[in-house]
């Protein structure tokens, strides 16, 4: 077999779907688990959805996914130039061919002559609005006219279009590596256009001119591109032979958490998630759509879940890393039906990879946060201890700011409506007389400061339990944190101290 080679091929028009991470998840992981290329190839031969920015986008958007491909606009390769654009000079030709071959006509409908089709289309009753071979005897193209007609057309420069000429009642076989065997009605298949008026391809030609010129074996893309399929095998027929054309897959769509119909970003702006992987900004209403990363998902968690979307390796097993996903991925596992999207099982799988990374790798993000809160860090290594010591708490990276900020400064408020309650002087005595024995211990340390605490509860005849409550507020703000005698130790005496003391002025 000829290398693996697959292909993203991204129109950039706006903000990553989280659909489409998983489409260049699956193409990423085949090439890798067959030691094969990924490309991306920029699909923007449609310039009127042109956005500026989209592309870079994109990009950031792989990498910070951990995504790297081999050959892109970016990357460069033997198959440059990766950006349909810029390759424009290079389909002519097999339009061209095409109509010679008799697979496609020249079409010179202005877009009046289009739109009366579809109102006498509309008036009968018509079922189809296509241009399709129902039609395209009436219309004015190289099909209808004569020779020299068409000819002459060309001679004044007219503007066309060249169509796909589908033949009707065919059937065109098909398999897919997901969905198995399939076929094709041509009946139902219109004469799209192939190249347009200004000489650009559209997407249909560009894809099969492309995925021949680049190698392309293995074509992975979304199931909304199934209708287009047979277009693309009727091109790869009339222009290379079916022998070398990709074998396909078309990957399942990715459900509204009820099932009903696609996710869109509609959706997540109803529901309160996001559904892009980065933030996006429209640059015409500089609106900012809010992405994965940004909302505190890890790249780890992020790939984790979407490789699950879809896709099991036929056991229980939900955590992967990307390593094991390479190893264990196979195309045919992908399931056909739509995958429900949840974002609370989301959530999870952020959570379990938060425990699961190392302090080390959760390092520069947790210090990024608290940065941008105002947290100055001096010293990684205690940013290290408070880390280990909150990482089992956190779902998402901004949770490191509420379970953390303690460590660094003193509570601006404290929770004491949880205090009230059950305070009274002997409890506020017994932090008084506390603060003294604190200061006395020559080794700080947990265990030295949990048995300095028990003694004099002991000695005070109170139960150790009711004053863990008023302890911990004290030195957090609330009733969250890990164990209080551990928070004790790392913020370290002085503020242990201080903080007691600042806190029992306010309970009365
Ligand atoms: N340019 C198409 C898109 O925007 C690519 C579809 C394909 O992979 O063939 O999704």
């Amino acid at each position: 077999m000829s290398k693996v080679r697959v292909r993203f091929a991204p129109s950039p028009t706006g903000g990553l779907h989280l659909g489409g991470v998983r489409t260049v998840l699956f193409n990423y992981l085949f090439a890798k688990k067959h030691g094969g290329d990924f490309i991306v190839r920029i699909e923007d031969t449609d310039q009127t959805r042109f956005v500026p920015g989209a592309e870079e986008y994109i990009f950031n958007c792989l990498k910070w996914c951990g995504l790297v491909p081999d050959e892109s606009p970016v990357h460069g390769g033997p198959y440059a130039p990766y950006r349909q654009s810029e390759r424009k000079s290079l389909y002519k030709e097999y339009a061209l061919q095409l109509v010679k071959d008799g697979h496609a006509y020249y079409a010179f409908d202005t877009p009046e002559e289009l739109e009366s089709m579809r109102e006498k289309l509309k008036a009968t009753g018509s079922s189809s609005l296509q241009y399709d071979h129902h039609i395209r005897m009436n219309m004015n193209n190289s099909l209808r006219l004569l020779p020299e007609e068409t000819q002459e057309l060309l001679d004044k420069n007219t503007p066309y279009v060249i169509r796909i000429k589908v033949n009707p009642n065919e059937f065109i076989p098909f398999t897919d590596m997901i969905r198995g065997e399939m076929e094709f009605d041509t009946n139902n298949v219109d004469d799209k256009v192939l190249l347009k008026a200004d000489g650009m391809p559209t997407y249909h030609l560009a894809v099969v001119v492309d995925d021949y010129l680049m190698k392309i074996t293995h074509a992975f893309r979304g199931e909304e591109w199934l209708p287009s399929a047979p277009v693309h095998i009727l091109l790869w027929k009339y222009l290379f032979g079916l022998d070398d054309m990709p074998h396909w897959a078309h990957l399942p769509l990715i459900l509204k958490p009820d099932g009903n119909g696609k996710l869109s970003k509609r959706d997540g702006d109803r529901l309160g998630f996001p559904v892009y992987a980065m933030d996006w900004k429209d640059v015409t209403t500089n609106e900012i759509t809010k992405g994965f990363k940004e909302i505190g998902f890890l790249p780890e968690a992020f790939i984790n879940l979407l490789a699950v979307l879809g896709w099991n390796d036929g056991t229980e097993q939900e955590i992967f890393s990307m390593e094991e996903l390479i190893e264990k991925f196979s195309i045919e596992r992908v399931h056909k039906g739509g995958a429900k999207f949840d974002f609370e099982k989301a959530k999870w799988f952020n959570h379990e990879w938060i425990k699961k990374l190392e302090v080390g790798s959760l390092l520069p993000e947790v210090k990024r946060i608290l940065t941008e809160k105002g947290i100055i860090i001096t010293d990684d290594n205690y940013l290290k201890e408070v880390i280990a010591l909150i990482k089992d708490r956190c779902t998402l990276i901004p949770d490191f700011y509420t379970q953390a900020s303690f460590f660094f400064e003193a509570p601006k408020s404290f929770d004491v409506d949880a205090v009230k309650p059950k305070w009274n002087e002997d409890k506020k005595k017994f932090f008084i007389e506390w603060q003294s024995r604190l200061s006395d211990i020559a080794d700080w340390n947990t265990l030295a400061i949990e048995e300095s605490f028990k003694q004099l509860a002991a000695e005070k005849n109170i139960k150790p339990g009711e004053l863990q409550l008023p302890f911990r507020i004290m030195l957090v703000g609330g009733k969250f944190g890990p164990a209080v005698f551990q928070i004790a130790f790392l913020i370290g005496k002085a503020a242990t101290i201080s903080r007691i003391a600042t806190a029992s002025e306010i309970f009365g």
